[in-house]
């Protein structure tokens, strides 16, 4: 088997045991990743996405952010940062955006840097740049790559992704995904799909294609934002389906379905959390392109999920020293909807210090 099904393990973190006895005793560690907004520039306008200056985004589940629009992040001040992320025990990056995140001018220079680490790293695009991407990507020691598409045909796909301009489209993508059969394969390369009111009729369609496509997986999400669950009501069951059906149809060694959809919709409609502190942003936390850290996907740019910024000090100060007054204020009764509660649950289980009868195993 090239590609199991592992990759998004949610149980992943549970290999790390030194990192959770640090957690039960209380002692700072280094994040095991974390996700960079390389900028907040974007040449398409996703009808889901979070940070669109035109849309309501995260507004709705009472996270104002502040996210400037139209910065590229300090390249210079970034490559510095890599190489002290590594030395403090990093393991992994991920080039994202509140953009697009391969319209950085210096993309190249700031993969040069991670190259010089041991740092593993991914990337996630929208595809407007895979002509010169895709053998890029192939070139270098990227780990993993997700297109975000969100559709099955062009229609769809103009509909979800507003793009601006005219140089490409769904079908340029496509045709370019096609050339990834021509490229090495030792990378794990995915499409992903928010499930929304105007792209959920093309779940199985857009699994089939990938499959056809040759690409190892796809991951199925769902829109996130103000009465979401109260929309999604309509068509959830019928995503459900979809989703198992493709699975059925065309999972196997080397192609993989992964459904972040049902749980997340369970999770986020719930609301509930069952744990006394989030854990989980020790191990995963989200440097935006304002050189600031965040907590998480959901606190990008909001100042109550604000670390502090590594512009003037060094990420270990940040990380290990100025955070602790940071984590004592943190208000986790303030956190909006998360999709990180099971794995909060989880981490809350395995940091108790007396766990309940863990002697009766059965
Ligand atoms: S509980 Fe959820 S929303 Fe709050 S900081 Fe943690 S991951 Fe973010």
């Amino acid at each position: 088997m090239k590609y199991g099904k592992k990759a998004y393990m949610p149980l992943k973190i549970l290999h790390d045991t030194e990192k959770i006895g640090k957690m039960r005793e209380g002692v700072l560690f280094a994040p095991t990743t974390i996700r960079i907004d390389l900028n907040t520039v974007c040449n398409h306008d996703c009808e889901f996405c979070l940070y669109q200056s035109s849309g309501d985004g995260l507004k709705g589940v009472g996270l104002n952010t502040e996210m400037p629009t139209g910065v590229q992040i300090d390249s210079q001040r970034l490559i510095e940062l890599i190489s002290e992320f590594a030395s403090c025990g990093v393991k992994s990056l991920v080039f994202l955006g509140g953009g697009e995140p391969t319209i950085h001018p210096d993309l190249e220079s700031i993969i040069e840097a991670t190259n010089r680490t041991a740092l593993d790293y991914g990337l996630i695009t929208n595809g407007s740049r895979l002509d010169r991407m895709i053998p890029y990507i192939a070139s270098q020691g990227f780990k993993w790559f997700r297109v975000s598409l969100d559709a099955a045909t062009e229609d769809t796909w103009n509909k979800v992704h507003r793009p601006s301009g005219t140089r490409y489209g769904f079908n340029f993508i496509i045709d370019n995904l096609r050339n990834l059969r021509n490229q090495r394969s030792d990378f794990l390369r995915g499409l992903s799909f928010i499930v929304g009111e105007n792209n959920h009729h093309e779940v199985y369609q857009f699994i089939r294609m990938a499959k056809e496509l040759g690409v190892d997986n796809v991951r199925i999400g769902m829109e996130y934002g103000p009465g979401f669950e109260r929309r999604a009501n309509k068509f959830e069951q019928q995503v459900v389906a979809d989703i198992a059906r493709g699975k059925t149809d065309f999972e196997d060694d080397t192609f993989a379905v992964f459904d972040k959809f049902e749980n997340r919709l369970v999770q986020v409609g719930i609301n509930k959390k069952n744990y006394t502190q989030c854990r989980f942003q020790n191990l995963s936390t989200n440097l935006g392109a304002d050189l600031s850290f965040y907590t998480c996907c959901f606190g990008k740019y909001h100042p109550r999920h604000r670390i502090g910024s590594v512009r003037d000090i060094s990420f270990q100060e940040l990380w290990f020293v100025q955070r602790l007054a940071f984590l004592s204020r943190f208000e986790l009764e303030k956190c909006p909807p998360c999709w990180y509660d099971s794995n909060n649950e989880l981490l809350e289980y395995l940091t108790d210090p007396n766990p309940l009868h863990v002697n009766f195993v059965d």
